[in-house]
């Protein structure tokens, strides 16, 4: 696809695909993709990526980074990304994350169909594969079995200019390595007794050659593989393993493991030289991690904001969860743009959050059906109606649903005597610049008429309970001679006899800091206190037919969504997504 920005990993890409670099794959039977069930044929698809989340938390903006990027890869090369859960810490993974990240996945947009099938890659489903490759590494003199304690370990590992020391279980032959391991998986030492390690170099300048643990004993029952095992492949490990049995091509992981790739390298090279395993092996390319501004994108900062209640679950509509996201009323549309738009690149940075309005905007311009609503209310009174139109009269007035789509036809609502406007529609004595309803100044209420300010009521402690005005005839938006008048102002309304009252929550930016969770301060008092203001307001008519999840622009106001979760037929409850521009900028 050469109609999108090229960027490193396209180009990267584009050189394999014209050099052939892995055109020669056969498949070599991974299980469940069904195409390729005989080993030995062709693979059918040019580029394989993967996804591979751990199941031990809820997918977040940072993710969706990592999805678009995968799965648009896959799509755009004629390529398949594998949905894959990275499932190798028992303790803390869950099916209702597994479940929760499927979910999240489908409705950004991506599926895991390739080829007609549809296979979900489990790491746990390597477990023996895993074991046997480090039988073979013991018997090939690669790796051994240490039975220092950590705190020896750490101190032996050396630090950062300083090389460190070998373990005295370094010299065992692979026959005690053997028996001991296999001590190990079945269950005759207790936790944290022994682990396996590869032998590379305890001199390297990169720690993470220092002969890393590659294997360790912990009882815990796993979700996938119950209590098979007693012993867990450690994540460096299993993941270039995962990789190659699934025949990635491209393996693609954030910066912090750059360090890894040489590892990820000795590793597929060991096994590729015992026959375990084919050439050519994938290769991990690092890309920059998103960070989102006024937000935090660590599972486990996240976590604590749901469990100490700071937030009203995962997802809560200020959480930068894709469930959240969701709730808030972002389009897996924005999402999508804002990912594309945000690009790959190896420098890190910021992406303001500002960003993502904007993209939701962008998305929801065209689409979304537009209302009127009033969510600081004050009644207007329009003294001299009955005079004009008759007592109880209602005046119907109407405006399209779209205006960039005329086809969508248009939302009628009644203008009468008694309308509600926003309260800031109002002052006594108008600031400079300030064009709205003041004494003596007229406006026009849009799609309706214009009216001229007479006066407004104040009660004891001065607060504003009603604006009068009059009706100046022959106005009505739409009508012969309308706009013989001229007007600085146009305001918003909903009329009092058809408006429908509704709650509606005005969120902002969960944090208050753009950078929450890098300086010394706990993260917990860098959250913005105001994140969450709710309203009792009114919408026009056409808004009591709303569904759940239903987006619209509000005029003057952004985008809202009927909440998922609380909106209900005569119950209605609207969730600000965006204002209508960046009023962050304070
Ligand atoms: P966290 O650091 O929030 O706990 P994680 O990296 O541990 O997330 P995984 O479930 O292991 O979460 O991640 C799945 C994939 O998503 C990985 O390939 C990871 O690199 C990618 N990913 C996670 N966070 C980001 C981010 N902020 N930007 C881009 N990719 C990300
Ligand atoms: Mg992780
Ligand atoms: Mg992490």
């Amino acid at each position: 696809d050469t109609t999108k920005p090229s960027n490193f990993l396209r180009q990267i890409i584009e050189h394999d695909l014209a050099a052939g670099t892995y055109a020669s794959r056969h498949f070599a039977g991974s299980p469940g993709d069904a195409a390729h069930q005989a080993a030995g044929q062709p693979d059918p698809a040019k580029i394989r990526t993967r996804f591979p989340p751990e199941p031990n938390g809820y997918l977040h903006i940072g993710h969706a980074k990592s999805i678009c990027l995968n799965f648009g890869l896959a799509r755009d090369y004629g390529g398949v990304c594998h949905m894959r859960f990275d499932d190798t810490n028992p303790e803390k993974e869950d099916t209702e994350y597994v479940n929760g990240i499927l979910d999240a996945v489908h409705w950004l947009g991506f599926g895991w169909d390739a080829f007609g099938t549809s296979h979900l890659f489990h790491a746990s489903d390597y477990f023996d594969f895993m074991y046997r490759a480090a039988e073979y590494l013991i018997d090939a003199g690669h790796a051994y079995v240490d039975e220092q304690s950590a705190d020896e370990m750490r101190h032996n590992r050396g630090d950062f200019g300083h090389p460190g020391t070998n373990s005295p279980f370094r010299s065992r032959t692979p026959a005690e390595n053997l028996a001991r391991f296999r001590e190990m998986r079945d269950g005759l030492l207790p936790d944290g007794a022994a682990v396996l390690r590869a032998k590379i170099d305890m001199a390297s300048p990169n720690i993470n050659m220092r002969d890393p643990a590659i294997y360790r004993i912990r009882r815990a029952t796993h979700h996938n593989t119950g209590d098979k095992w007693c012993i867990y492949p450690m994540y460096t490990y299993a993941h270039p393993i995962e990789d190659a049995l699934e025949q990635i091509t491209h393996s693609l992981c954030t910066l912090e493991f750059e360090d890894q790739r040489p590892f990820y390298d000795w590793l597929l090279d060991r096994l590729c030289e015992g026959g375990l395993l084919a050439q050519p092996h994938p290769h991990q390319y690092e890309f920059a991690r998103l960070n989102l501004t006024y937000v935090v994108t660590s599972k486990r900062k996240l976590r604590q904001l749901v469990d100490q209640g700071h937030v009203s679950g995962w997802d809560d509509p200020r959480m930068p969860t894709l469930v959240g996201l969701r709730r808030r009323g972002y389009t897996p549309e924005s999402i999508q743009l804002f990912c594309e738009r945000s690009g790959v690149s190896k420098a890190g940075g910021w992406i303001d959050y500002s960003s993502l309005d904007i993209a939701l905007r962008d998305d929801l311009d065209p689409k979304a059906a537009r209302a009127m609503a009033v969510l600081d209310p004050v009644k207007l009174v329009i003294t001299n109606w009955d005079e004009l139109h008759g007592a109880g009269t209602l005046d119907d007035c109407s405006a399209p649903v779209n205006p960039h789509d005329a086809g969508r036809g248009r939302r009628s609502f009644k203008f009468g005597r008694e309308l509600w406007i926003e309260r800031t529609d109002y002052e006594d004595v108008p600031p400079k610049g300030y064009n709205r309803l003041y004494p003596g100044n007229k406006v026009r209420l849009k799609y309706g008429h214009v009216i001229e300010c007479t006066g407004a009521t104040r009660d004891a402690a001065g607060h504003l309970t009603e604006v009068q005005a009059t009706l100046v005839p022959d106005t009505k938006s739409g009508t012969p001679g309308a706009d013989a008048i001229k007007v600085k102002g146009v305001i918003t309304w909903v009329g009092a006899a058809d408006a429908v009252p509704a709650e509606v929550r005005l969120y902002d930016r969960l944090f208050a800091v753009p950078h929450p969770d890098t300086g010394d301060k706990d993260f917990l008092e860098e959250l913005n206190p105001d994140s969450l203001k709710v309203v009792t307001g009114y919408v026009e008519p056409s808004l009591a037919n709303a569904k759940g999840d239903d987006k619209f622009q509000f005029e003057r106001h952004g985008y809202f969504v009927a909440d998922r979760q609380d909106h209900a037929a005569g119950r209605p409850v609207f969730n600000r997504v965006a204002g209508m521009k960046d009023s962050w900028a304070r």
